[in-house]
């Protein structure tokens, strides 16, 4: 049998990154302050360098990428596309599947891949540090690889239960040079005001972001990274679809479907955005593409969220975003997929929805372990929690395609692998591992307290 990788070589890496901005039916909602007028880039100048506010407003089709990026990128990148040959003879689908690997990047994730850029046009700005939070330690990760890459200190606020659960992650950002502290912590007003209130508190994803936006807004040399929802990270995320674009190209053939699981978007807008780019220049084989974002059954800001303005953290620090949200301060059971476990969606994902050009499902857990098992014992790849949520679609999928005959081509985004998620393996082996019902009285709690604009 041929060979089941379709690899490129390294100077077909892109060297464009794909904006869908410039492809969308109507113009953004613009973000706005907590006032409800439109957010000015002066606001945003005191965490983020030019480049990337640039980046954030623009809608210029095609963003050149930076050569150094890409030396760097050739570390881990072209990433395989691969066809998953055993898993369909499993399935005995006349469908065929395909995945792209972004688990080959040094840090196990896609997120490596706007990390990179956001490190370099920090660094283009004169800044000397970067502040970010992470919960269960993907993307702080991939910020302190990014940092060490272009001479950057890098300091994580890390969500105090993770930091005391999680050590692998922490050890790995330390390894690559960051600071990392147990959020709350004592550096940060914000960090101070809650353990004066509550000592023993375990910390959230919000606090964090608090403690590191207001760290970065207070300190000239330093600026703040996100790793996923904005505009900006979406854009560098599209090297995912249009590698996948090139590699089946060599192959001749077309997906029918783009799968990818979505906490805030930058892993499927990455990989589905530059096919639906096809299919606004009127590209016949994109004709009926689908795009399929996958969330979880306890965080389903796509399928059971109101498409409003809303805060993009907790704590109501950033500009309100037109978006799918379940609120603000929705906090979502404890799922093992973190990376899943945001209250909205970004604003481009939201706005392709709403225009229905995007489809969205979503998954209880136990479900999307069964898939990410069944994957792993027929491809050989352990998937992260949250790439088993695409798998488990995909899976699904195949097995419509075995009842109607149909030899559609389904391509996914396996876009980490588990290593460090073992002990959410562990408990699902062990039958502790549960399914959460939707939590609709708290969501409609959550959305009361909604701002009122848009
Ligand atoms: C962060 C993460 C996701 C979710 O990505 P979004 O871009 O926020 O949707 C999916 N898979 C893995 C492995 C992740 O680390």
């Amino acid at each position: 049998m041929e060979s089941t990788r379709i690899l490129l070589e390294a100077h077909e890496i892109p060297t464009h990154w794909y904006n869908i901005a410039a492809d969308l039916p109507s113009p953004p909602a613009p973000p706005l302050a907590s006032d409800g007028t439109p957010a000015k880039p002066e606001q945003l100048a005191a965490i983020f360098p030019p480049a990337i506010i640039e980046q954030e407003m623009s809608a210029e089709r095609w963003i050149e990428i930076p050569h150094e990026v890409r030396e760097i990128f050739r570390l881990w990148r072209p990433a395989p596309l691969v066809h998953a040959v055993r898993l369909e003879e499993a399935l005995g689908t006349p469908a065929k599947i395909f995945f792209k690997y972004e688990g080959v990047s040094p840090t196990g994730s896609h997120k490596p891949n706007s990390a990179v850029p956001q490190a370099y046009y920090n660094r283009e700005a004169g800044i000397k540090r970067l502040t970010t939070e992470t919960g269960a330690g993907q993307w702080g990760s991939s910020i302190a690889l990014a940092g060490q890459m272009f001479g950057l200190e890098v300091r994580i606020y890390m969500v105090k239960v993770s930091y005391e659960q999680k050590p692998y992650r922490r050890m790995m950002m330390q390894t690559w040079g960051a600071e990392v502290f147990a959020s709350p912590s004592d550096l940060t007003e914000c960090g101070r005001r809650i353990l004066a209130e509550t000592p023993d508190m375990p910390g959230s994803l919000g606090i964090a972001i608090s403690e590191a936006v207001e760290e970065a807004a207070g300190r000239a040399d330093t600026n703040y990274s996100l790793g996923s929802v904005l505009n900006h990270v979406i854009l560098h995320q599209s090297i995912i679809g249009l590698e996948a674009k090139k590699q089946f190209d060599k192959i001749g053939l077309y997906p029918d479907m783009v799968i990818a699981p979505c906490g805030g978007g930058s892993s499927f807008g990455g990989i589905a955005f530059p096919f639906l780019g096809d299919k606004a220049a009127g590209d016949k084989r994109a004709a009926n593409l689908r795009a399929i974002a996958v969330e979880p059954t306890s965080c389903p800001s796509l399928t059971k969220g109101r498409y409003t303005y809303d805060f993009g953290d907790a704590s109501g620090f950033t500009p309100m975003m037109k978006m799918y949200t379940l609120g603000h301060d929705f906090v979502p059971a404890g799922i093992h997929a973190g990376g899943l476990r945001y209250h909205g969606a970004s604003q481009l994902v939201s706005q392709l929805y709403q225009a229905g050009l995007i489809e969205a499902v979503a998954v209880p857990q136990l479900a999307t372990f069964d898939a990410g098992v069944q994957f792993a014992r027929l491809e050989g790849i352990i998937p992260a929690p949250e790439s088993c949520h695409a798998i488990r679609v995909a899976i699904d999928e195949a097995l419509k395609c075995k009842q109607t005959g149909e030899e559609k081509v389904i391509l996914f985004n396996l876009t980490g692998h588990g290593h460090f998620d073992m002990s959410s393996f562990e408990r699902y082996f062990s039958g502790q591992l549960e399914d959460y019902v939707y939590p609709a009285d708290e969501v409609e709690k959550s959305l009361a307290k909604l701002p009122r604009f848009g």
